[in-house]
């Protein structure tokens, strides 16, 4: 029941960013072809490519957030990685759009209107709302937000640039666009190593700590641990207790019950607890 309301209202956030950000990007790609700008051109571009790929983070939350089942007995979680590999697939697409369309007017020029930077700032205020929103709950449109700072600069060289087309020289509109399709290029390779990173079974810092000293506290040893990170706070791992050789199996399985439980509630992680007989003598704790 909690997690459907949850579900809910987690919808109704990304729809209305969705919505805010897609009014963005069709008031700058007016601009653009009305004002006939390329740095707002790319500005509008990647705010159409933002608003798709939110469609996806979407998609992918919801489908990772279904409970284990015969082809996912661990969950389906790693699936929302796959509204990530979206967004980056987008922004590469995007970045090819908008090269091709560069290499085509560098040779060329082009005229800018004063209707681009109207354009390009009406443009930016339902994208301020949709930015303050998605920060709010950045823990669910992780990598959307990580784009929206891109977003922001955008707008304002945008802004600025297709002015100063406008008014002085189409190369400055040119620079402007050059400038915001390399940050691009570059929040691209940023956001790619930090996906590969998320995916890497990398384990938690400070949560091995704090597993070994809630499972010390259960009066057993600690053998080994080993936590992976399957996505944003949700652990998995094997852990090797050791208890004193003459304790009973049943005694012992208890105790290994009741640390599995306080480390699914505490921690959110899904360990398998193995229990070893302890070769040291009691009292002899190194
Ligand atoms: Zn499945």
């Amino acid at each position: 029941m909690e997690n459907n309301s949850l579900r809910d209202s987690v919808e109704k956030i990304i729809y209305l960013i969705i919505f805010l950000s897609i009014s963005g990007g069709v008031i700058k790609t007016l601009g653009s072809v009305l004002g006939g700008s390329k740095s707002v051109f790319v500005d509008a571009m990647t705010c159409i490519a933002n608003s798709l790929s939110i469609i996806l983070i979407l998609r992918f939350f919801k489908v990772g957030l279904k409970p284990p089942d015969v082809d996912h007995h661990y969950g389906h979680g790693r699936m929302i990685l796959g509204g990530q590999i979206s967004t980056l697939m987008l922004y590469s697409f995007v970045a090819g759009v908008i090269v091709v369309d560069l290499l085509e007017s560098v040779s060329t020029g082009y005229t800018i209107s004063i209707s681009a930077p109207i354009f390009a700032s009406i443009g930016m205020i339902p994208y301020i709302f949709a930015i303050i929103i998605s920060r709010k709950y950045s823990s669910i449109t992780l990598a959307y937000t990580s784009f929206t700072v891109v977003e922001l600069i955008e707008s304002g060289v945008s802004i600025t640039t297709s002015f100063g087309g406008a008014t002085i020289s189409y190369l400055i509109d040119f620079a402007g666009a050059i400038a915001l399709t390399s940050y691009l290029f570059y929040e691209l390779v940023k956001h790619f190593r930090g996906f590969v990173f998320m995916m890497s079974d990398i384990a938690p810092e400070g949560v091995v700590e704090e597993v070994a000293k809630s499972i010390a506290r259960h009066g057993v040893g600690v053998e080994k641990i080993r936590i992976r990170k399957v996505i944003e706070n949700v652990y998995q791992g094997d852990i090797v207790v050791t208890v004193p050789p003459n304790m009973s199996l049943e005694m012992a399985h208890e105790i290994a019950d009741k640390i599995g439980c306080e480390l699914k509630d505490k921690y959110n992680l899904e360990a398998s607890i193995h229990l070893e007989p302890s070769k040291k003598k009691e009292g002899d704790q190194r």
